[in-house]
């Protein structure tokens, strides 16, 4: 007789055929989500026997409901994306909402797609039902591969993202009641706390805007930290992307960045680590999201970082090795990732990873319909590439030098009653 003795608590996979079928529509990502999942499935990552260690749950997430998605999105932008009249990008649709389309961000990189009347609802429910599982105490892992759209606004389509369901999913944890044993602090009815870490080759501009506390005294609920690429003319345009500042009166130490040059690999990940562990060992989260796009992997297409999937020190698989460890509840989202066979490599690897039960990086890929994607390893690994890594010494300093005044500062804020 099998016996399963699962030593850690249950890990939340969310997807379902309507979410797998809705987000693999997306533009920018068009069969991506399908990729994802079947590679997951093949791999056995949600067989009941599959680790010993922690037991998956694959859980359906629910719909959005039109309130739901207005605790944050505009009534204008609900009213549009919802309309299943407005999901498709024909000439004649085009035509009568050209001015209203362009208000809306529903133009160039964010066009209406058919589908979209669905995507938005079900990856805005899919991050919620993340979320739910966590605050339900169902799980202490939840992973949604297809949320993380960071870039998308209030009133607005951005950066190929149509829903803020990390703004949504945060709200809803910063809502949460949080029960005694949760927190590590002596103050058992403190409110929750809620560290986003965004992993993305892109700044996290939409979700670090929607908490961002300028002039605000005392402790915030959420504090957003994205490590990301920026340079002149890069996406996102934000003030609010580069080093920390403490001493301009715009500084908040609950809105922090860490840009990086371009070229960053594993070595220079690696050094950056200590900053992100003293941000949560000093603001001691209840839960952590990270948002895990994949776009600064070696191989994507927008050649920007040169990050590998790991198993090294400093690559991603380690990050989230790492993050594992720390103590709260953790919720991973997906993000951006253009090599649609890179992005499910990364992913499947992280769902073992986070199930505790890590594949070996030469896994040969099963023959399945997509198998010729990947081509020519057909093995999960995603190596680092020759890219020079221009994060230099003196830059490095510099970014460390920054995070011991903004730390400072965070302390103090903490320190406010
Ligand atoms: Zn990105």
């Amino acid at each position: 007789m099998q016996t399963s003795v699962h030593k850690e608590a249950p890990v939340a996979y969310i997807v379902s055929k309507e979410l797998v079928q809705v987000s693999s529509l997306l533009p920018s990502n068009r069969l991506r989500s399908m990729m994802v999942h079947s590679l997951v499935n093949l791999m056995g990552l949600l067989s009941p026997g599959y680790s010993n260690n922690a037991k998956v749950q694959v859980i359906s997430p629910s719909r959005a409901s039109s309130e739901a998605l207005a605790v944050y999105h505009s009534r204008d932008y609900l009213d549009f994306v919802l309309d299943p009249d407005n999901s498709h990008p024909s000439s004649a649709t085009q035509a009568v909402n050209g001015a209203r389309l362009e208000d809306l961000g529903l133009e160039d990189d964010c066009p209406p797609f058919q589908g979209l009347h669905h995507y938005v609802p079900l990856v805005g429910g899919a991050s919620l039902t993340a979320a739910r599982t966590l605050t339900a105490g169902l799980a202490e892992i939840a992973i949604c591969w297809d949320g993380g759209r960071h870039h998308a606004q209030k009133s607005r389509a951005s950066g190929f993202c149509y829903v803020a369901d990390c703004i949504l999913l945060l709200l809803a944890l910063k809502r949460s009641s949080l029960p005694p044993l949760m927190s590590s602090s002596p103050e058992t009815t403190r409110k929750s706390r809620t560290m986003y870490l965004d992993l993305d080759l892109h700044f996290s501009d939409a979700v670090s805007q929607a908490f961002y506390t300028q002039n605000a005294f005392g402790t915030s609920q959420i504090l957003t930290l994205s490590i990301h690429h920026s340079s002149p003319g890069f996406f996102p345009i934000s003030s609010l992307s580069g080093l920390p500042q403490p001493s301009s009166p715009a500084f908040d130490p609950f809105t922090l960045a860490i840009p990086l040059h371009r070229g960053a690999s594993d070595t220079t990940y690696a050094r950056i680590w200590p900053i992100v562990e003293n941000l949560f060992s000093i603001f001691d989260p209840d839960f952590i999201v990270v948002q895990c796009g994949v776009d600064a992997l070696s191989g994507d297409p927008c050649k920007t970082f040169n990050w590998s999937l790991g198993d090294g020190v400093g690559s991603l698989s380690w990050y989230i090795g790492k993050i594992k460890s720390l103590p709260g509840k953790k919720l991973f989202l997906g993000g951006g990732g253009y090599n649609s066979p890179n992005a499910a490599r990364a992913w499947t690897y992280l769902t073992s990873v986070l199930v505790d039960n890590p594949l070996p990086l030469d896994s040969q890929i099963p023959d399945h319909t997509m198998f010729p994607s990947y081509a020519p390893s057909f093995t999960l690994d995603v190596p680092a590439g020759n890219m020079q890594d221009e994060n230099t010494e003196a830059y490095l300093t510099s970014v460390e030098n920054c995070f011991q005044e903004a730390v400072v500062a965070l302390e103090q804020r903490l320190n406010v009653r």
